[in-house]
């Protein structure tokens, strides 16, 4: 049994949920559907949030209205029953009173933003689940918020397992023994108090993956808009190609930094259960896209992929004694943890310490906290790259091709992990794109076909 999942291109339009539906009926193993918000609808959805409270009422109503009608003209695309049409305006109008709830009201902040962030992915379902219609017995609808079970840490909250797997084995895993097709919402949950929640941006990979681990599924398919995993962000450099296959490791490596295509927590359910994951693309679905298992099969090259992350800042952190006393860190690290602020590469000498945070929100705050005992300076707008493949552990000159891949250009941090399989880099963020082109150029040359480069798109599925 297959738990797919189809992000916000693969439902944004009545072409795309059709897409969609062919794949499902093909795929005779797929029985589980979790979908995405229309894309950019959570963007906008951010944005309204925002607006109403700030008090600028009538900029959130209107936005309101755009995603309302945006609903109902892919509905009306469809040709769907009516019964989509209703649920459209039922979920307005409340959106419409959370609205003027957010306007008027401070307290339980997260909460509300949650019940406003979870209208994309509730009216997306609906939409699929119609889209289904009566043919091969159609699709059953089920409320995500009824089965994905989270902690109340609102917008980034986690789940449940234990409780989430009865809400499953009682919910969907009869529905799916009946041979249904089951389709909800991904990226929303609810606590055991019933509290809508989110379960983070880019959240619906994770609830595929924990709906697929708690139904003991046998693969889980993330569908989106690209072949697959590739060797570097496509946005940055021009001729990324398909990773063919990746460990369970080096994808939540390439996922944690910055390889938006997968979410970076998805790995760990299916890691748990040792289920594959595979990464495919809803517009080329005869491609046979990324493979993720526990021990993936060597690739051609000596690094698997290339992830980039922008708008890093770095806090350099000195000790105000001559050399760092003992304690020092403990300290150190308990001012970014009492700021909820996670820390991604640390870098040390005798007297000071290097990090980087990705969530630059609570900085100046965490800055006057260490001021006490450090001096502290930031700087704002670098850029991380992480080189990832488990040859890093074996091949000891490759960290040095790496760094010498980079021809000159200034380093302010470099990080090896303890898993010794990823080497990560910061420089400056204007230099990021000649920096990964560089080291794309170097690690991942053009593949030739007959002779001359092959051009991008006719290369997906070379090995790297
Ligand atoms: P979805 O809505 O399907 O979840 P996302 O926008 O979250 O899709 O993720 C897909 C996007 O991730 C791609 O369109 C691509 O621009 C971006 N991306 C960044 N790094 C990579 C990478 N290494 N491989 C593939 N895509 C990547
Ligand atoms: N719709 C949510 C977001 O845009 C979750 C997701 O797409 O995975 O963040
Ligand atoms: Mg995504």
């Amino acid at each position: 049994m297959t738990v797919a999942k189809f992000g916000g291109t693969s439902v944004a339009t009545a072409d795309a949920i059709r897409r969609l539906v062919r794949i499902v009926h093909q795929r005779r193993d797929v029985r589980v559907v979790v979908v995405s918000a229309l894309a950019g609808v959570t963007d906008l959805l951010v944005a309204m949030a925002d607006a109403a409270e700030a008090g600028r009422v009538q900029e959130a109503r209107e936005s309101a209205e755009r995603i309302r009608e945006r609903h109902r003209r892919l509905a009306a695309d469809l040709g769907l029953p009516a019964v989509a049409a209703d649920n459209i305006e039922q979920v307005a109008i409340g959106l419409g009173r959370r609205l003027d709830a957010m306007a008027e009201r401070r307290d339980g902040r997260l909460r509300r933003w949650d019940e406003v962030l979870a209208v994309g992915e509730l009216l997306s379902s609906r939409i699929v689940a119609s889209a289904f219609g009566d043919a091969s017995g159609g699709a059953d609808w089920v409320d995500a918020r009824r089965v994905m079970v989270t902690d109340a840490d609102h917008t980034r909250a986690q789940p449940l397992m234990a409780e989430t797997r009865d809400c499953l084995r009682v919910r969907v895993a009869p529905l799916v023994a009946e041979g249904r097709i089951v389709v909800l919402g991904g990226f929303i949950g609810a606590t055991i108090d019933g509290a809508t929640t989110t379960l983070g941006r880019g959240g619906s990979d994770y609830s595929a993956a924990i709906v697929g681990a708690g139904l003991g599924a046998s693969t889980i398919d993330i569908w989106t808009d690209v072949d697959g995993m590739l060797t570097a962000d496509p946005r940055v450099v021009a001729g990324a190609r398909l990773v063919p296959n990746l460990s369970f490791a080096e994808a939540s490596e390439l996922a944690y930094f910055g390889a938006k295509v997968l979410h970076p927590s998805t790995i760990l359910p299916a890691m748990a259960q040792g289920i594959p994951v595979r990464i495919l693309n809803s517009r080329r679905p005869e491609q046979p896209g990324t493979r993720i298992t526990a021990a993936a099969p060597a690739g051609a090259g000596p690094l698997r992929a290339l992830a980039c992350k922008r708008e890093i800042a770095v806090v350099h952190i000195t000790s105000t004694r001559m050399l760092m006393a003992h304690g020092f860190l403990r300290r150190v690290f308990e001012v970014f943890d009492h700021h909820g602020t996670v820390v991604d590469v640390v870098t040390t000498s005798e007297v000071s310490v290097s990090v980087t945070v990705d969530d630059a929100r609570a900085i100046d705050a965490i800055v006057a906290e260490l001021r006490p005992f450090a001096d502290v300076t930031t700087d704002a707008g670098m850029a991380l790259i992480c080189a990832v493949g488990e040859q890093l552990r074996e091949q000891h000159h490759l960290c040095a091709e790496v760094l010498d891949g980079l021809g000159g250009l200034p380093v302010r941090m470099v990080s090896q992990s303890a898993s010794r399989q990823n080497l990560t880099i910061v420089v400056g963020g204007a230099d990021l794109t000649t920096a990964m082109t560089r080291l794309h150029d170097r690690f991942f040359p053009p593949v030739a076909v007959g002779g001359a480069a092959a051009p991008a798109g006719a290369i997906a599925g070379c090995g790297v």
